[in-house]
């Protein structure tokens, strides 16, 4: 098992080490140590001497968390980079290392013909780290979310006890693991369920310049259900305009040189499309990273907002959002990202959506907050005001970013969840050394 003393790592431009603080670069705590395990004995065994030492103990995924929710003032850090086995690829399941990447996955299991049927924008965080908040994407219009799609865990408790748990074994340690941010247990090991992967990724792109033609056109899209993949992107063009783009995505094993009729119902300025692999599809995001890394705006904040509205008041609160969306307060990369998730595909209990046949995310992913007039403690009260208006209509956040909650709005958050979690934390963790960084429990 390596370890390191607190300090001893640096990562690249930073001038604070990795361990203290994640993508989001809001929130900075140094812990005492840092481990990396190489086994899931050893991930027991730190937990464990951890809750001797009455220290806190985070699990470290990719990093890619965006409020200090894994951060941990003083205490472990457990990098469970090493614990990134794939096991043999069934043709309905696979065990995976929690420390894997999903594109580490997903690479071995198409070599298979396979895929996990839900997959998040960006491939390149890890099993444990998505299982922890729910893992969403463009395919949940069929599937859900990634914790809608795994068959069982293998858990380290706050005591240091590996469980595995699943459906049938341990069901609420299962249904609390699943979008508990790390409060029950450490995911070391996931089983993943996998369907059958196309070959191919047809991807239309819709666009519009007006806000409720583009929310019309997803409307028709989900409710035809022929879309494999839906999302909608919007950012500012060199004018000032801003453009949405649906993409609208239809996996296919031949690709065809067919536009779906459907697309002729969507009213959309103009249609292009472009055919790729089904995996260079899915690795997407990875060169926005690129650009992201280039431009020096990796290394900046990220104080994103991610919500889940109710389909009653997205076509007042869409615009409302983007209304306070500036050319210079997005930045040279910054988009807005909205879909529409069917609530009847997520069946994970931790998973908070709005009460409503149809709950639609929206994510505001600026960039450059560094350069910007606006800065970061303007876009952290306007993130607050957004998630306080919008809660009051029924909107919900999806905890990976801000705006920080306080123990009584976790309450709040996790409603009828919260007593099944609050009792599975008390048996499995009843030191509270898990995850403090999110500070539920204080
Ligand atoms: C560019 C970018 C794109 C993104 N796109 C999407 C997207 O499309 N869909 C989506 O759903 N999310 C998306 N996210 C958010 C991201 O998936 C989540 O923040 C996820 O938790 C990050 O995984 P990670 O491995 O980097 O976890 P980390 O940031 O390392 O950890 C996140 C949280 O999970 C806990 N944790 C990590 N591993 C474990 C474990 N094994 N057991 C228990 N707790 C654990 C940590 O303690 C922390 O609280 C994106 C983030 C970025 C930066």
């Amino acid at each position: 098992m390596a370890a390191h003393d607190s300090g001893s790592a640096a990562d690249g431009a930073l001038t604070r080490p990795w361990e203290s603080h994640d993508f989001g670069r809001t929130v900075h705590r140094m812990p005492r140590r840092v481990a990396r395990p190489s086994t899931v004995e050893e991930v027991a065994e730190l937990v464990r001497g951890a809750r001797g030492e009455g220290i806190g103990v985070a699990a470290r995924g990719r990093g890619h968390g965006m409020n200090g929710h894994g951060l941990v003032e003083d205490g472990l850090l457990i990098d469970l980079g090493d614990l990134d086995d794939i096991g043999a690829v069934e043709p309905d399941r696979v065990r995976v290392g929690a420390g894997a990447t999903w594109h580490q996955v997903l690479a071995a299991t198409t070599a298979h013909g396979l895929t996990p049927p839900a997959l998040t924008d960006y491939l390149h965080t890890s099993v444990g780290g998505t299982l922890s908040v729910g893992g969403v994407g463009g395919m949940a219009l069929h599937h859900g979310m990634q914790t809608d799609n795994v068959l069982a865990l293998e858990v380290v408790t706050g005591t240091g006890e590996l469980v595995t748990c699943s459906p049938t074994r341990d069901r609420e340690l299962f249904d609390t693991a699943r979008a508990g941010i790390g409060q029950v247990g450490i995911i070391v090991r996931a089983t993943v369920r996998l369907v059958p992967a196309f070959n191919h990724a047809k991807w239309f792109h819709l666009a519009y310049t007006d806000t409720a033609a583009m929310i019309a056109g997803q409307r028709t899209l989900l409710a035809a259900g022929t879309p494999s993949f839906l999302q909608a992107l919007g950012a500012f063009d060199d004018t000032g305009t801003f453009i949405w783009s649906i993409d609208a995505v239809f996996f296919t094993d031949v690709p065809e040189d067919v536009t779906p009729d459907i697309l002729g119902d969507v009213h959309a300025t103009e249609i292009t499309s472009d055919t790729l692999p089904y995996s260079a599809f899915a690795d997407r995001v990875a060169p926005v990273m690129e650009l992201r890394h280039q431009s020096g705006d990796y290394w900046a904040p990220h104080p994103w907002l991610n919500l889940y509205l109710p389909d009653a008041i997205v076509d007042a609160e869409l615009p409302a959002v983007l209304a306070e969306l500036t050319p210079q307060n997005m930045g040279s990369t910054g988009a807005l990202l909205t879909y529409p998730i069917p609530t009847g595909k997520v069946t994970t209990p931790g998973i908070r959506l709005p009460e409503a046949g149809t709950a639609w995310l929206i994510a505001v992913l600026h960039s450059d907050v560094d350069k910007q007039t606006d800065g970061l403690a303007t876009w952290e009260r306007r993130n607050r005001d957004i998630y306080d208006r919008l809660r009051r209509s029924g909107a919900t956040q999806y905890p990976i970013s801000p705006p920080t909650f306080t123990a009584a709005e976790w309450r709040e958050h996790y409603g009828t969840h919260w007593d099944t979690l609050a009792a599975v934390k008390d048996r499995t963790d009843p030191d509270r050394i898990l995850t403090p960084g999110t500070g539920m429990w204080n």
